[in-house]
This record gives structure tokens, C-alpha cells and sequence, in this order.
């Protein structure tokens, strides 16, 4: 059975209306937008959505994400990421998580997320201290019952974590260092096959709705063997590479201690950066490593909300842009930003650099950070040939606003309403490929109710864990601490925290 939604405001996201809202009607069969047109006339057998006092938008596309950190929410403030770390992915103490409630946190992020209008998430999924088969599936299972559209991984750091650092040999306690380096990282043909594994068994499963990806932590977290064969991968299964690059300041310092060069042109220069690369954060970037990256076609997934909470710094969103670099939005991990809500994270995109650029001629549109927002993130999921924007062909992931809310009162320009006046609050109906799978504010797969319940029966369990990793990690806190105070006093000749274009010239 079809659906046809009749008279709606409509934002299309193509090439040709943009962020322009049009009076439309949409019609879906099964899974795909079959035509779009102002005089479609229902079909006898097809449901139809009157669409008069409604917007009709492509879903968002949540371009970096950590569902891992669905347990941390709420639990940490005023730490750089460094320090944040230490407790949100424990070095000391932990075990491998059960599947269970794996699959359980999976389904948070999942609900909130499809709540909010997310209709699909590039979920980067470190777990910690390493992943297996098994949490890897719950989360794909996860997934596939909520109605999502997902891009998962696969995430690996096959360093001792205190070898992905600077400075570390001259400020930590030797016990420490042992003590970390005794723990064995998976070696790169264990990553390379766990990682072909996942390709055959979850890529493109729920009809294509959901992707395995690679991800190496980071090209200063995995040797370059992995880096480069992680890479070779994505290409044969025309899969998502996704990579941590330049979030930090220390991240900077990091590059320029290990390879003498900046992380980005480490990258070029060992073959592991194309179109199917998207690199979360992107923040302490020279103008060279801005280039290279938009010659070499890929992606940043910009995580304004994050790089606030944790200090880390601006992206330069215009000079990216200016390049030819695709841009995605994330809210990046569930601790680090304590919200998968894409709304507000495409609010603070248009606002955050607003303070950063004096020009006003190069702050960012509502169309731009909308396109982020939406087939940005799509492109750089490598799956924009079916999502991210409302065209015949397509996907049917879209999302229903009642306009007779108080966000989209007084009804001016409904894209302006979108990103700074509306909340998620006026959502009525999410679909993705075709299926409602949120209706009044509720999923129509998953009894919310019980998955909550569930988890409660874990949480005193959980709690007891945190609170145990926090007391054996905080034994880091003096050396991360200087570590972070020696990168902040370490020019790299970039300011990402002031936006000062004189210090920016000299990288
Ligand atoms: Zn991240």
C-alpha cells in the first residue's frame, strides 16, 4: 500500500529548491518517493496525509555518533576531552560489556534519536576495551527493529592507549605505563578480518537500510598498516571510512610529535584518504590540510554541541565549505554532548561560528547547515543516492512538522523556523523508507516502555561499574592534566579557539 501526502509545505533539500520551502504533494510506494507533484490525486487503496498546515523535510542524518556513551550521559562536566576520556572509555578495569546491554543502549539512541527526526545515524561504535562479534550484532540487531537507518562500526585503536599521546614517557607514572602496555591491542589482521566478517554478515542487511563501516580511531590511535588496510576495504565494499582527525588541540601537538607533519598530510601521504573518508571533527586543520582534503573529495562531520561542551575548539566551517570538503553534522557521542537531538545540533552550527567570523557575509545559511544537516551527512555516509533529500527514486525517509506549533508561529520563513525556533517538539511523524516509524511522539517498532524497564534492571549494576572505572582511572589524572597543559602552550600555529586569521596564516 502506497501513501500519498497531499498539500504539504515541503523542503526538499535537491538541487533546484534547496532549503526553499514549496507547496507540494509527495507519493510513496513501498519504500521510495515515486513521484512528487502539485496535482497528484490519491489512488483508491492509498493512505493519505492531508498536508495542509504541515512541513514535510528529509530526515537528519546524524553523521557521527557514539552510542557506547548512552550509559555516560548526564555524568560529566568541565573535562577536556583528554580528561574526559579517562572516565567515559576507561583505560583500567573494564570488561567487554554484555550483548544484552549493548542492545539495550543501542535502542536508547535509537528512540531518542528517531524521536527527535534522526532518520539515520553514523553510529561509531567504540567499545571499550575492545569490541567483539557478538556486541557488534546486538548493536546491527538494534538497529534493524527500530526502523533506523544506520551506518555502524567496527572501531579500533591497536596502540597501548598511552602510546597514542604525547609527552607520555616523560609525565606518567612508570607502573602506569606498564601496566597499560601489558594490555594487548588487537593486532591489524585481527581488525582486517573481524572487519571483512562484519561486511559479509551485516552490510547492507534490512533491505540496505543498514552498513558496516571501518573506523580507526585515529591516524595517531592505529598503525599505519591498519590505517592503509582498513582503507582498502572500504573501497572494495564502497563502505564509509571514519576517522577521529584534529578534535583536539593535543591531537595537533600529537601530529607533529609522532610524524613531524600534521595528521591530514600523514594521511595523504600513506593512501588512506578518499571520498569515502569522513573525518569527525576536523578542528586544528592548517589551510594546507584544508586543501588536501578537498582535493581528495572527503568529508568532515562537524560536531559543534561536542567541540563546545569538551573545549575542543571551531571547525572552520566556511573555509571547508570554500574547498569543495562535503560537510556532515554530528552530535558526536551520547556523554560528549549528552543529546543525539540533530535539531540542536544544526542550531548550533549556524550560530557557533557566527562569533568566530566577522564577515557576516561567511556565516552560515540556514540552507547550508540544513544541507549539513541532512544530504551532507548522507554524502558522507556514502548513501546520498538514497537519502538525505526528498527526490523521486529516493528513500521515503522523511520527517512531518505540525506548523500550528509555537515554534513555527508566526509561520515566516518556515527553514529559518526549522533551525532556530523549533525543538522537535511540533514532530508528528517520522518515516524511513516508506514506514512510520514514529507516530505522536512515539516508535511505532519498539515498546519504549519495556526497553526503559529493561535497562532499569541494569542501571545499579552499571552505576557500580562507573563508579569502580572512575576511582581506578583517576590514577591518570595529574599526567593527562599536564599533557593538556603543555599541548595548550604548544604553538601549532592554528588558534581554532579565537578564530585569530594571523596565527591561523601562520599553519
Ligand atoms: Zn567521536
Amino acid at each position: 500500500m502506497g501513501t500519498l501526502i497531499r498539500h504539504a509545505s515541503v523542503i526538499t533539500m535537491d538541487e533546484v529548491t534547496g532549503a526553499r520551502p514549496i507547496t507540494t504533494s509527495i507519493r510513496i510506494s513501498d519504500d521510495r518517493i515515486s513521484e512528487i507533484g502539485p496535482d497528484l490525486e490519491p489512488r483508491p487503496d492509498e493512505r493519505v496525509i492531508d498536508g495542509r498546515d504541515r512541513l514535510v523535510t528529509p530526515g537528519l542524518v546524524n553523521g557521527h555518533l557514539h552510542s557506547w556513551e548512552a550509559l555516560f550521559k548526564g555524568r560529566y562536566d568541565n573535562l577536556p576531552l583528554e580528561l574526559w576520556m579517562l572516565f567515559s572509555y576507561p583505560i583500567l578495569g573494564i570488561g567487554e560489556l554484555p550483548a544484552d546491554l549493548v542492545r539495550l543502549r543501542t535502542l536508547l539512541v535509537a528512540m531518542e534519536s528517531l524521536r527527535a527526526g534522526v532518520t539515520c545515524v553514523v553510529d561509531d561504535v567504540l567499545e571499550t576495551p575492545t569490541q567483539n562479534v557478538d556486541q557488534l550484532a546486538a548493536v546491527f540487531d538494534a538497529y534493524e527493529l527500530a526502523g533506523i537507518r544506520a551506518n555502524v562500526s567496527g572501531h579500533v585503536i591497536n596502540k597501548p592507549f598511552v602510546d597514542t599521546l604525547p609527552f607520555v614517557e616523560e609525565v606518567l607514572r612508570p607502573d602506569l605505563l606498564d601496566e597499560v602496555r601489558a594490555i594487548t591491542p588487537p593486532r591489524t589482521d585481527e581488525y582486517l578480518d573481524f572487519s571483512r566478517r562484519a561486511f559479509e554478515r551485516h552490510h547492507e542487511r534490512a533491505g540496505g537500510r543498514l552498513r558496516y563501516m571501518v573506523a580507526p580511531s585515529g591516524p595517531q590511535r592505529c598503525t599505519d598498516d591498519l590505517l592503509v588496510g582498513a582503507a582498502e576495504l572500504a573501497r572494495a565494499w564502497n563502505a564509509e571510512y571514519h576517522i577521529h582527525v584534529l578534535e583536539t588541540k593535543v591531537q595537533a601537538v600529537t601530529g607533529r610529535e609522532f610524524h613531524g607533519t600534521t595528521l591530514v598530510e600523514h594521511l595523504r601521504r600513506i593512501g588512506a584518504l578518499g571520498r569515502e573518508t569522513t573525518l569527525a571533527h576536523g578542528i586544528w586543520l592548517t589551510r594546507s590540510d584544508i586543501e588536501i582534503l578537498g582535493a581528495a573529495n572527503a568529508s568532515v562531520s562537524h560536531n559543534p554541541i561536542s567541540n563546545l561542551k569538551l573545549g575542543s575548539g571551531i571547525a572552520p566551517f566556511r573555509d571547508l565549505l570554500d574547498a569543495g570538503v562535503n560537510l556532515a553534522l554530528g552530535s558526536d557521542g551520547a556523554s560528549s554532548s549528552d543529546s543525539p537531538r540533530m535539531l540542536d545540533v544544526v542550531k548550533a552550527a549556524g550560530l557557533l561560528h557566527k562569533v568566530s567570523e566577522p564577515d557576516h557575509h561567511r556565516w552560515p545559511s540556514v540552507a547550508e547547515v540544513l544541507r549539513a544537516g541532512t544530504l551532507g551527512g548522507a554524502r558522507s555516509a556514502l548513501v546520498e543516492d538514497r537519502t538525505g533529500s526528498l527526490e523521486v527514486g529516493k528513500q521515503a525517509d522523511l520527517v512531518i512538522y505540525d506548523l500550528n506549533t509555537l515554534p513555527f508561529t508566526p509561520r515566516n520563513d518556515l527553514a529559518v523556523h526549522l533551525v532556530y525556533s523549533e525543538n522537535g517538539s511540533s514532530i508528528e511523524q517520522v518515516m524511513v523508507a516508506g514506514e512510520t516509524v514514529v507516530e505522536n511522539g512515539r516508535l511505532t517498532r519498539v515498546d519504549e516502555d519495556a526497553v526503559l524497564a529493561e535497562l532499569r534492571h541494569w542501571l545499579p549494576r552499571v552505576r557500580e561499574w562507573q563508579e569502580e572505572w572512575e576511582s581506578v582511572n583517576a590514577a591518570f589524572v595529574p599526567a593527562f592534566t599536564e599533557i593538556h597543559r603543555r599541548c595548550a602552550a604548544t604553538p601549532t600555529g592554528v588558534n581554532r579557539w579565537s578564530g585569530d586569521e594571523e596565527a591561523w596564516l601562520v599553519g
